[in-house]
């Protein structure tokens, strides 16, 4: 799977110096392309470093270095191969981080990624505490739309945290980190992904984690919208709805449905978080009914991706 060993051959448009024409050639690039700078996230399994190339200063990339020793040791070999396959699938949709190429050498795996500059999601809801509604309106669109791109590329997502929500350098919203994603094969009779495949493994993190996994371990597109809901209260509230002191805590409370709005929640939103985080999936709004939902009645889900951002508050 792991298809290019050693240096990436990528195709690049050059100039040529004496005719001005502009003509296609199969360009080798590996580590000694680049030019690593400061790290600007680390995960798990891997170190996210700033990069520029050195045959053009101006372009910046963000490369996701992982250890090999350590993806075998750890047996995490295999998430970095889905992690290659969905960003492969999704190279099309600007509402993933792009995935330019990939390369190794002896020691690590790199993938060569388009660098978001506003950082993720996380550090933001850090600084500003909570998001005004007009914020929340502008960012929550923008992340349904995002899920909605991908279940219809066939890809669910699993993990779908402010961390893995990244802003570009338009301040727009790319989704990151498809380790754990769940990669549907198209059905051969009706052309389309089945995306109710129920899947047993427990991925995901405990606050975004849907009830249906932790009740009868099993998934489907539905714990990308109910993660989508934790992450719209979290907008308002400042702190995700399902929080305690450690994991079989949280996961507590996510059973019994426990969780709290506080006096000031503005009522629309409160209307479609309750209609949103509902145990049994089968009750939660589809992504269609969200995008309808009074609260994004102002919303064209078209321009959102084309305005301006507004000023964080
Ligand atoms: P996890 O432990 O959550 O699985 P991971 O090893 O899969 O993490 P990522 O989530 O892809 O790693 O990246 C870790 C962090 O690095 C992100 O939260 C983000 O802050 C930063 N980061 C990742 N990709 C980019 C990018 N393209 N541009 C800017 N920052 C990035």
């Amino acid at each position: 799977e792991w298809a290019e060993r050693g240096a990436a051959k990528i195709v690049e448009e050059v100039k040529d110096k004496d005719t001005g024409t502009v003509v296609k050639k199969i360009v080798s690039r590996g580590i000694k392309d680049f030019k690593f700078g400061q790290e600007i996230g680390d995960g798990s399994f891997s170190r996210v470093l700033l990069a520029t190339s050195i045959h053009n200063p101006s372009e910046k990339y963000a490369i996701k270095v992982l250890s090999k020793s350590y993806l075998v040791k750890q047996n995490k070999v295999k998430y970095v191969n889905i992690e290659k396959m969905a960003l492969q699938r999704l190279n099309k949709l600007d509402t993933v981080v792009k995935m330019f190429f990939t390369f190794q050498d002896q020691s690590s795996l790199y993938f060569v990624l388009e660098y978001a500059p506003y950082g993720d999601f996380l550090s933001i809801m850090k600084e500003y505490g909570t998001l005004s509604e007009e914020c929340t309106k502008y960012y929550s669109a923008q992340i349904i739309d995002a899920i909605e791109d991908l279940h219809k590329a066939g890809i669910i997502h699993r993990d779908i945290k402010p961390e893995n929500i990244l802003l570009d350098a338009n301040r727009r919203i790319k989704l990151t980190d498809f380790g754990t994603a769940k990669i549907l094969e198209k059905d051969e009779k009706t052309g389309s992904y089945d995306l109710l495949t129920r899947s047993k493994s427990f991925v995901g993190t405990a606050e975004y984690v849907s009830p249906e996994l932790l009740n009868d371990s099993y998934t489907d597109y539905k714990c990308d919208i109910w993660a989508f809901g934790c992450i719209l209260f979290q907008m308002i509230a400042g702190k995700p709805p399902f929080k305690a002191s450690n994991e079989y805590l949280t996961f507590q409370k996510v059973q019994k449905l426990q969780y709290a709005f506080s006096a000031g929640f503005p009522t629309v939103i409160r209307d479609l978080v309750k209609r949103i985080l509902l145990k049994q999936p089968e009750k939660r709004l589809e992504i269609k009914d969200i995008k309808t939902h009074m609260f994004y009645n102002d919303v064209d889900f078209k321009t959102i991706w084309l305005m301006e951002p507004p000023v964080i508050q």
